[in-house]
């Protein structure tokens, strides 16, 4: 047994007997005070009808000589059918006392002389017998016991219902342990299994599930729920941890065995080391540079705790973007407009995040691009053509190329990191692979979308959406 599983068991069965205890001295004591109110009304009533027979008595016979015999006399003596039943035996052969005294209160009679004394008090409640309105005497019937207040009927009946309460109360502690038994179960068997998967985990067995139980409490199932979303989470990224070192390595690996191959080939004397040769390797190295580059970029974004966002008019963003590429456009023959829908609302834009997103787009723009083409930024209200325009608080952003396009093929690829569409001139563009991928991170930490439209031969269009800053606007 577990440690939770003891100690739930141990307070569900504390909680019970503290219950059962309870409702074990409440009832005793209203069945105590509630019998005991009806036993000496029992006896008032007894007492009562004893009454007239002893005044009819006393008028016949004119005093109260022989007056045992009447009072011995089986209709007269009270002999409840159950008292032997139950086994209970008076030592008097009477269930009851019936005490006469005369006029003066002398004792005349009593049932119970020499086995029990007279109690002064008990006698207070005795009922005087008149005859012609002369008092003759006083009876009462009491109870067989020295204090008059409850016999050994009334005793032994309050015992039976004591010992009949206390094997209920016996039998719900062992309806409470079974009970705490199987609802323990239900909440010590998920952290039983958690607690197995959270230190399978820790060894790095990432991705290890916890089988759903269906009896166990909801916040208990959705505990489990959490942790199996989390370990397969920590897989899933661990996966993509791997793949990145991969795909580094990879990416590392070609420039680096250019160089090298380049290197040996001057060392083996098999080729100068030329201008063309120098080149080659500088232009390798270049790209290296761009690589480590844009993995600090990327580190950047998915490492940066919080983006410093502020409310910026989509037009600022627009001419800045275009301010940037200028040297660009004018070196390589290439128009760049600004288009950007009046009156539009300020968005909540980290200010050189989204300088980031535009820099690799416009760079991809331009590499793709051949002189003489036209690449149109712009800007407008909503999530872009298929989307209500009215309803959305976005502002979608447009970079749009008159280059070759993008095979079909390739379109849901091209926000992957290291994908490159045609590998090796992609390469020779100079191109990573990793700009898109930054784009994305960054677009989607603003809480907006990215995507891509493209006619292959005709040019590409980037969409991604920011959103419209409102007065409670904080940083992401
Ligand atoms: P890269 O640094 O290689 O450009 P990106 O992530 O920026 O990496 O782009 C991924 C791929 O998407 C590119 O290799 C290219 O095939 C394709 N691509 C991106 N932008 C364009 C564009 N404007 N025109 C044509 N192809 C593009």
């Amino acid at each position: 047994m577990s440690n939770v599983r003891g100690r739930l068991i141990i307070q569900f069965l504390l909680v019970s007997a503290i219950g059962v205890a309870l409702v074990w001295l409440g009832a005793m004591w209203a069945t105590g005070d509630t019998f005991h109110g009806y036993v000496q009304d029992q006896y008032a009533l007894r007492t009562a009808s004893l009454v007239p027979v002893l005044s009819q008595f006393y008028e016949l016979t004119g005093g109260w000589e022989g007056v045992g015999l009447i009072l011995r006399m089986p209709s007269i003596t009270f002999n409840p059918g159950w008292a032997d039943r139950w086994g209970v035996q008076s030592e008097c052969q009477d269930y009851e006392r019936i005490i006469l005294l005369d006029a003066r209160g002398y004792l005349v009679y009593d049932s119970a002389a020499g086995i029990l004394p007279l109690n002064a008090e008990a006698l207070q409640h005795a009922a005087a017998i008149t005859v012609r309105g002369n008092r003759v005497g006083y009876v009462l019937v009491t109870a067989l016991s020295a204090s008059g207040d409850l016999g050994f009927l009334e005793q032994a009946f309050l015992s039976r219902v004591r010992r009949a309460s206390l094997a209920t109360g016996a039998v719900s502690m062992a309806v409470a342990l079974f009970l705490a038994v199987r609802l323990s179960k239900g909440i010590s068997s998920p952290l039983e299994a958690l607690r197995d998967a959270s230190s399978k985990v820790a060894q790095g067995d990432f991705g290890h599930q916890v089988a759903d139980v269906p009896g166990a409490p909801m916040d208990m199932r959705e505990l489990v729920r959490s942790f199996n979303y989390m370990s397969r989470e920590l897989k899933a990224q661990e996966q993509n941890k791997r793949e990145f070192l991969s795909d580094v390595a990879h990416e590392v690996r070609t420039p680096l065995t250019i160089i090298k191959g380049n290197l040996e080939a001057i060392s083996l004397g098999i080729s100068e080391p030329d201008e063309d040769t120098i080149n080659a390797m500088s232009n390798e190295v270049t790209r290296l540079e761009g690589l480590l580059a844009n993995l600090d970029q990327l580190d950047m974004v998915q490492a940066s705790p919080a983006l410093k966002t502020v409310p910026v008019l989509p037009s600022e963003l627009v001419s800045r973007a275009a301010a940037s590429v200028q040297g660009l456009s004018s070196g390589k023959g290439i128009a760049v407009e600004q288009r950007v829908e009046e009156g539009l609302p300020p968005v909540q834009a980290d200010l050189d995040a989204v300088s980031q997103v535009f820099s690799n787009l416009l760079s991809n723009a331009f590499r793709y691009t051949p002189s003489g083409g036209t690449i149109t930024i712009r800007a407008y209200k909503g999530y872009g053509s298929d989307h209500d325009k009215e309803t959305e608080p976005f502002v979608t952003f447009e970079v749009t190329d008159t280059g070759e396009g993008i095979a079909p093929e390739d379109l849901p690829r091209v926000f992957e990191r290291f994908f490159r569409g045609d590998k090796s001139r992609a390469r020779a563009t100079g191109g990573s692979g990793l700009g898109l991928a930054i784009a994305k991170k960054v677009v989607e930490r603003h809480g907006g979308r990215i995507w891509a439209e493209s006619v292959l031969g005709q040019g590409s269009s980037f969409f991604f959406t920011l959103p419209v800053s409102s007065p409670t606007s904080t940083s992401l």
